[in-house]
């Protein structure tokens, strides 16, 4: 049994948190996009963490943790983020890494630093990751897969001919010092010397592991609003986060994803540039982001403040559509107590027309929010374990969204553990 752990907006909703919950109960957690650029906090016994590359499964002893080959692996930071755990006496975790998973170059690095720099005020807002660069070489078809560190002649003889034609672009656009395929392949040795222990043919693998009848978890990075083809381009990610994007990404079949676990935050959150209709700004937002997530919304690699908004049911609804929701996980509830009233945004305004539809990017930066306010219930509802205990607000808040989201909302976390967790029937659950 396949499930895809995903998020329905511009990421951060609390998909780390919902995988690790989730992950009691599996055998598998794949990473299956993204890199090292997002992270995932994750509070349990041993304390609260933030993780880059690994799975949210990694601190469970009966879980296995895979990179499939749609991840941009940053072999380095992998084997440090491992470091970070045994360092804290978490049990040292069962890794398995794909032989296709391709690697995230030292120059890629450089690359999306560079272009930061020249690009000045109009930049991304990248993480600087290299993920950008990573993802446009793989699709040059001029990346190198963990499987080719193995391979000496062919590393030498790639390494050769990549470096000609990075070099021109470092010495003629960006000015910089060239790079040296010699270095480059003695780093290239150590990063073999460092993945060694977790390369495994993951495709075969899962495949054998869904035979036994195996739960294999896939956890998303970001959410569909990042997704590069049905997002907010350009201000997306560089590979998709849509669960579809899981069976590639992990290399098993579309079918096998039977359940689909979308993670929507009860408020919005961004990182980085792009349009945010439901945004707010000024003390209401500070407020909301000092008491937002586990200790402020900021960036989980980054520390970077997030943006702050209303719910978004325009941009959740289509968020779930995309993803091809079974079931809605609404996180951080618990965070909006204090407030009398919350407004929710019901509605785009784009050129004199509202629209529950979620726009092109071009119409989208036009839009204007249509706001509903909602009754506060102002109080804490941390501990809560049954959905009728919740007031009689709260359970409002959480069906007036999910009928405006038209998808079922089974689960409500309300606190950033383990079992801060409420399961709900819902009217719209098939
Ligand atoms: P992810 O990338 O989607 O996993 O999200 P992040 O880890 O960046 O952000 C989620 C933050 O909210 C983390 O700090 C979690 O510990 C926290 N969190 C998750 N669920 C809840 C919840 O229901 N209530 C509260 N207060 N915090 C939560």
């Amino acid at each position: 049994m396949v499930k895809a752990v995903v998020g329905a907006n511009w990421g951060d909703e609390g998909k780390g948190k919902i995988t690790d919950m989730l992950a009691e109960k599996a055998d598998i957690v794949v990473r299956f996009q993204g890199g090292a650029n997002a992270g995932h906090t994750i509070v349990n016994n041993y304390g609260k963490f933030a993780l880059h590359t690994l799975p949210s499964g990694v601190f469970y002893g009966h879980i296995t943790s895979i990179i499939g080959n749609g991840v941009a692996l940053n072999i380095p930071l992998l084997v440090e983020e491992i470091k970070s755990l045994t360092d804290r006496d978490v049990p040292k975790p069962k890794i398995l890494v794909s032989d296709r998973c391709q690697i995230v170059m030292p120059y890629h690095i450089l690359f999306d630093q560079y272009e930061e720099e020249r690009l000045g005020g109009k930049s991304f807002g990248s993480t600087k990751s290299g993920i950008a660069p990573f993802y446009s070489d793989k699709y040059a078809k001029i990346g190198f897969q963990v499987s080719e560190l193995f391979d000496e002649d062919v590393l030498k003889e790639k390494l050769a001919r990549v470096c000609e034609t990075k070099n021109v672009t470092l010495e003629h656009l960006y000015h910089k010092p060239i790079l040296d395929p010699k270095e480059l392949l003695a780093t290239m040795r150590q990063y073999r010397e460092m993945i060694e222990p977790y390369v495994c043919d993951v495709s075969s693998y899962l495949d054998q592991a869904i035979k036994d009848g195996k739960t294999v978890l896939l956890e998303g990075q970001l959410g569909t609003l990042k997704d590069p083809d049905h997002g907010i381009y350009p201000m997306v990610t560089s590979s998709s986060t849509l669960a579809a994007y899981g069976a590639i990404g992990a290399g098993i079949p579309p079918y096998e994803i039977k359940q689909i676990i979308t993670v929507c935050k009860a408020y919005s959150s961004a990182v980085g540039a792009g349009a945010f209709v439901s945004e707010i700004f000024g003390d209401e937002a500070d407020e909301l982001r000092r008491r937002g997530g586990d200790g402020g919304e900021f960036g989980a690699t980054t520390g970077r403040p997030r943006r702050m908004g209303w719910f978004d049911c325009v941009a959740s609804k289509y968020g779930c559509r995309l993803q091809g929701t079974t079931d809605v996980a609404f996180t951080v509830l618990d965070v909006l107590g204090y407030l009398d009233e919350i407004p929710v945004c019901v509605g785009y305004e784009v050129d004199g027309q509202v629209t529950t539809d979620f726009p092109v990017s071009c119409k989208l930066e036009k839009a204007k929010p249509v706001l509903k306010k909602l009754p506060g219930w102002k109080c804490e509802i941390r501990g809560i374990k049954k959905y009728e205990e919740l007031p009689e607000n709260c359970r409002h808040y959480v069906e007036f969204i999910e009928e405006q989201i038209g998808h079922p909302i089974t689960m409500v976390s309300n606190g950033p553990g383990r079992d801060d967790i409420i399961y709900r029937e819902s009217p719209l659950k098939k």
